[in-house]
């Protein structure tokens, strides 16, 4: 047994996925067998985009340099003056001798060619943008930093349906914060009150299955729950619950976290045919891990006019501390719809929230409602993503678009991160000899192990049951934890069943994960022991 008592472990069940797993960290540290820490908990990458980086570096050095034609004192420069910014900015950059900025002439090109941009309007936004001494201005997104994004978002899942020159574009920071706005723009304006119902696809990143059931909210959850004997797909069964227009909302993370699973063709057919029923239906669709399947096809494209989209750079790149998101939303969009359908007493109320940000605040956009909120309202004139951020999501961007013409498939840095993940997943699945899903809507971002079904699988039905009964849903993880030094996150947290722990595909070195596949094993085999003791002694 584990160091701790089964009071212990049900109030630790008590506690938030994560928060469990922070607890295990502390005892993998100085596990028993004294083997190095595993921490398979996170899903944070191991791995970094290097070239958007550097050059992100070298804007900031050409920025610096060029300021001082204003104001020259010592460490203090001033603005620098826009006009021919472009001639000197390629001036100053030596792509013979570094890729960067050979790239950087190439993505300023790019913008003009195909983007039909200004180049010095581009570069001025950027240099001006990465040394950041003025408020973002326009406030929800920079003028070319929106053509740019939305051009990536269109290469990398929208698959032929053309939709970036119909979504407005609010950047965050990263996903998380898209996340806590729309909640509480949703909330502020009516659009979700408190019982309302509100689907959600389960398994499910915890944070939408805590942030709903807040005080501040209190919504009823709707489950539309997927298994692992299914591959993980979701049945479209299960998407008819949408049709019912009491069901206001749908928060759906595609490709799922934990499952790892795209909604495919027959599950996004089901979601539109939802709509139809529910037409007033409004989808909040996190894909944060839509580049690591190919031919990724976002709900947003199915059903832009329902559907807020959520985006982040973090998990393709490796920039979880730049916080790089965002939102986007239809120029036609049910948000907006809902709101002119709200009664005459909301609207009076809304319109005098809003009303010391615009003058026709009946008229205000719901996206221009979330800027506007994310910053208390009273902070408006200060609002949006910092420069730096919206110039690094705008790097990232580029990179993807100089390597592909459309599709997002023959990207070699999408390619590598898709391979190293499938290579993990490889890795840890032999080592337990747990069955494999190599379809390619599998992202192999993280993995669900079965832990019972191991166990049966391994040593038979009756050793299952004996496990899945006499032990708390934890005392695996803390055992894997204490003895073995391995971190796992428990699955029940993003409501999988008991038994169904969560490994991340993203965050150790390669050779770790057999490794982790062999102290599962090893674990399941110390119970096992114990089993086989207390049966000889009946
Ligand atoms: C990691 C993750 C996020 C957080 O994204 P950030 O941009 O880093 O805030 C959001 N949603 C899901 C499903 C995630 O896995």
């Amino acid at each position: 047994m584990n160091n701790f008592s089964n009071q212990d472990e049900k109030e630790l069940e008590k506690l938030g996925a994560f928060e469990i797993s922070r607890k295990m960290l502390a005892l993998a540290q100085k596990n028993e067998q004294s083997n190095i820490f595993l921490n398979a908990g996170r899903g944070n990458p191991n791995w970094i985009q290097t070239i958007s980086r550097l050059a992100f570096a070298r804007l900031v050095q050409f920025g610096v340099y060029d300021s001082k034609q204003t104001i020259d004192n010592g460490i203090m420069a001033g603005y620098m003056p826009t006009e021919g910014i472009r001639e000197r900015l390629f001036a100053f950059l030596d792509p013979d001798k570094n890729e960067e900025d050979q790239f950087l002439v190439d993505a300023v090109n790019y913008c003009h060619d195909t983007l039909k941009l200004d180049r010095d309007d581009v570069v001025a936004e950027w240099v001006n943008g990465v040394i950041g001494n003025d408020y973002p201005v326009p406030d929800r997104c920079l003028k070319n930093t929106q053509v740019i994004i939305n051009h990536y978002l269109q290469g990398l899942s929208y698959e032929g349906v053309d939709l970036e020159n119909e979504t407005q574009l609010f950047p965050t920071e990263g996903a998380t914060a898209a996340i806590v706005y729309a909640f509480h723009s949703l909330s502020e304006n009516h659009l979700l009150n408190k019982g309302d119902k509100i689907a959600i696809n389960t398994p499910i990143f915890t944070p939408y299955l805590r942030i709903p059931e807040l005080n501040d909210y209190d919504l009823v959850e709707v489950d539309l729950h997927s298994y692992e004997k299914n591959n993980w797909e979701i049945n479209p069964k299960e998407i008819e619950k949408l049709a019912d227009p009491s069901v206001k909302a749908f928060i759906v993370v595609n490709p799922t976290n934990p499952t790892s699973k795209e909604f495919d063709e027959t599950a996004l057919t089901a979601i539109k045919q939802a709509t139809t029923k529910n037409p007033d239906l409004m989808i909040i669709s996190d894909e944060v891990y839509g580049a690591f399947v190919p031919h990724f096809k976002s709900i947003y494209s199915v059903v832009p006019y329902n559907t807020m989209l959520v985006y982040s750079y973090s998990k393709l790149y490796g920039c979880t501390g730049w916080r790089l998101g965002v939102i986007g939303l239809n120029d036609e969009n049910v948000f907006d719809h809902n709101i002119s359908k709200l009664d005459a007493a909301d609207k009076a109320e809304l319109n005098k929230r809003y009303g010391s940000n615009v003058l026709d605040p009946a008229k205000m956009k719901f996206i221009d409602r979330l800027v506007a909120d994310s910053r208390s309202i009273g902070l408006y004139h200060t609002a949006g993503l910092s420069t730096p951020q919206q110039i690094m999501e705008s790097l990232f961007s580029l990179r993807h678009m100089l390597t592909t013409t459309n599709g997002g498939t023959s990207d070699p840095y999408i390619e590598i991160a898709r391979k190293l993940v499938d290579k993990r997943y490889q890795d840890l699945h032999k080592a337990m000899g747990a069955p494999e899903d190599n379809t390619d809507t599998n992202t192999h971002y993280y993995s669900l192990i079965d832990v019972y079904r191991l166990a049966e699988k391994t040593y038979g039905k009756e050793f299952r049951d004996y496990l899945a009964d006499d032990f708390q849903q934890v005392d695996f993880l803390l055992r894997l934890a204490e003895k073995n030094g391995v971190v796992l996150v428990d699955g029940v947290g993003f409501g999988a069943k008991p038994g169904e722990l969560r490994v991340s595909q993203a965050n150790l070195p390669t050779n770790d994960y057999a490794v982790i596949g062999k102290q599962v094993l090893d674990v399941l085999k110390d119970y096992y022991k114990e089993f086989e003791d207390k049966n000889s002694k009946k």
